[in-house]
């Protein structure tokens, strides 16, 4: 296997040690952890990375559990996406899976179980229910410097304490009003291990079992369980919850205690937790959260919408799958938190994508150009209408790759070039066209500029040309040197098309820089320009989420969302170039 210098780090050292010292009872299984509350970001696809991975790389399984245990805010929909989120970028889920799909799970599935867990350690003295407020389980939970004091209801008796617990269950209280604790350690340095809540209540629905449920289980008490019922090995998570560590661990002791861990191969699996840097991207926000504004107060088209740094919308954006996992290689797993740039991932899709897309041209910003002396008796193909004749230029689809094949192209007297490849007063080092100067049109012939035709506001109309006749095909006959090589659209052919030049969403690296709630005023104003180009023809039957490159233009594709046959409409996924080299 090809491996890079960033895939040997330190999950897979530990991973490799476990799987030698035979702690995996034969199979490393891992877990994509992600709650149904929103579609998932470029931050998630690493820790899909990671995850899928890591599983992937040791023949083992990775999980997909929606971690559904708090339930405002969840739903199906974002269920689903997530789901189709994780297949495009090219992973698979297995295991046995809780409710008929292969390595599937639900954290709610194991509700039931939870709170059995909790009725247990009641039982066994290991938590007890608190009623302190808000503001008063704080004041006794104290600061890391000073050991806390106990909740007065600390040393209840298991029997009330099971009487209180299910009358929370029951729905006699609000909430808030009580919830259950571990009684673990006071004085612990470790804020998180002074007696965690593990049980809260909640009137609120759950979006599958509906009001079944009034008391939830939180994370640092679900997240254990599910790892140790469902058999994982490894669990990996951001650093934030390197300090819930010590949590997981007596989790997973008291399940132990309680003979639950799975046995697998005559080995006892327990899980255990590690975390790694998240992902951080400069020129964008990432929190779900934050997201769900800029698609609510409408400042994004949609969750999918491309400048958005979803999965969903990079997808729609036309990034590939490929680039994204190469991106996420490179920016490699470590324990330091980092911002990495985003020109790092388009370098990454634009290298792919020079591998990968034909190649066809469009221009942009049109201007006519009329070919005065077309048409007079050089072996165009003339038509009854008095039309002064087509002839068709060959070009390659990929001059990388030779069985990409070739494509036919029209060309006739008029022709649309990008105004920008024109200059009336050239600028130094201009090898493109100017008055009385020539040029070469992509693989049909050189043109000379014989006169400009303005408008009434003295906006050029049409740039008037005569050809060589001799150099079709490209090159001049007697062997002159012609600098300048620009694409072209053959007017009566090509296809107007809509297309969307995305740029960053933020104006500035941090949008984030004045807090998380003053982040919309960095919002680029300028982040999404639509013009109205003319392409070559077999652009107009471009598929939704078809790839190109336009030549000397950028990377696009057609949008998967608005762009129909005949009606093509594309999206910029990245410039030709830019200056980024990646270190
Ligand atoms: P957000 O705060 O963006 O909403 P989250 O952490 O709440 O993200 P979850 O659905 O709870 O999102 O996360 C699922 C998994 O993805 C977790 O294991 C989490 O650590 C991981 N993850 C989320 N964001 C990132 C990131 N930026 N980099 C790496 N992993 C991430
Ligand atoms: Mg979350």
């Amino acid at each position: 296997m090809e491996e890079s210098d960033t895939s040997r780090h330190f999950l897979r050292q530990w991973i490799e040690a476990d799987v030698a010292a035979g702690r995996t009872g034969g199979k490393v299984v891992t877990r994509f952890p992600p709650e149904p509350n929103g579609y998932i970001h470029i931050g998630h696809a690493k820790a899909i990375c990671v995850d899928f991975g890591m599983a992937e790389l040791f023949g083992g399984e990775c999980h997909l559990r929606l971690d559904d245990t708090n339930p405002a805010k969840e739903s199906d929909e974002y269920a689903e996406n997530i789901k189709n989120d994780i297949r495009w970028l090219g992973f698979r889920w297995s295991g046995e899976g809780d409710s008929g799909e292969p390595g599937f799970y639900n954290a709610s599935n194991m509700f039931d179980r939870m709170y059995a867990i909790a009725e247990e350690l009641i039982r066994r003295g290991q938590a007890y229910c608190c009623n302190l407020g808000q503001e008063e389980w704080k004041d006794y939970r104290g600061v890391p410097e000073k050991p806390g004091r106990p909740s007065p209801s600390r040393d209840t008796s298991p029997e009330r304490n099971l009487q209180i617990f299910h009358e929370m269950r029951d729905g006699k209280y609000a909430d808030g009003e009580w919830c259950l604790r571990a009684k673990i350690d006071m004085a612990s340095p470790n804020i998180h291990f002074r007696d965690p809540v593990l049980y809260r209540i909640r009137h609120v629905s759950h979006y599958h079992l509906g009001d079944k449920w009034c008391v939830y289980p939180m994370y640092d008490f679900a997240h254990p369980i599910e790892d140790a019922l469902e058999g994982v090995t490894h669990s990996m998570c951001t650093l934030e919850f390197e300090v819930h560590r010590p949590l997981y661990d007596w989790v997973v002791d008291r399940l132990d205690e309680q003979g639950l861990l799975v046995v697998r191969n005559g080995v006892k699996i327990r899980p255990q937790q590690r975390e790694f840097a998240r992902l951080n991207i400069t020129w964008t926000v990432m929190s779900k959260r934050l997201l769900l504004k800029l698609v609510e107060e409408g400042h994004v088209a949609g969750w999918d919408d491309p400048r958005m740094p979803t999965v969903c919308g990079m997808r729609r954006r036309g990034f590939t799958p490929g680039a994204i996992r190469e991106f996420c290689d490179r920016v490699g797993v470590s324990k330091m938190e980092s911002e990495s740039d985003p020109a790092l991932l388009e370098w990454c899709v634009r290298e792919e994508l020079n591998r990968t897309a034909p190649r066809r041209m469009a221009v942009l910003d049109p201007v006519k150009l009329v070919i005065d002396n077309w048409g007079t008796g050089n072996g165009e193909r003339g038509t009854e209408n008095g039309e002064r004749g087509t002839r068709e230029v060959e070009l390659p689809n990929n001059p990388l790759d030779e069985s990409a094949g070739t494509r036919r192209i029209p060309f006739s007297r008029e022709i649309w070039i990008d105004r920008a490849d024109f200059m009336e007063v050239p600028e130094k080092k201009f090898f493109r066209l100017v008055p009385g100067g020539e040029v070469r049109l992509r693989g049909a012939c050189i043109v000379k500029c014989v006169s400009v035709e303005k408008d009434a506001e003295g906006k050029i109309a049409a740039l008037h040309c005569t050809w060589d006749e001799g150099s079709w095909g490209g090159n001049a006959p007697d062997g002159r040197k012609v600098k300048g090589t620009i694409h072209w659209v053959d007017c009566a052919t090509g296809v107007p098309a809509e297309v969307r030049l995305y740029d960053r969403l933020f104006t500035d690296p941090d949008p984030l820089k004045d807090g998380s709630d003053n982040y919309l005023k960095y919002l680029n104003p300028d982040s999404l320009r639509k013009v109205t180009a003319y392409v070559e023809p077999l652009l107009g039957e471009a598929k939704p989420g078809e790839a190109f490159q336009f030549e000397r233009t950028g990377y696009f594709c057609a949008d998967a969302g608005d762009s129909q046959p005949g009606k093509p409409v594309f999206n910029r996924t990245v410039t030709l170039k830019d200056g980024y080299k990646p270190s």
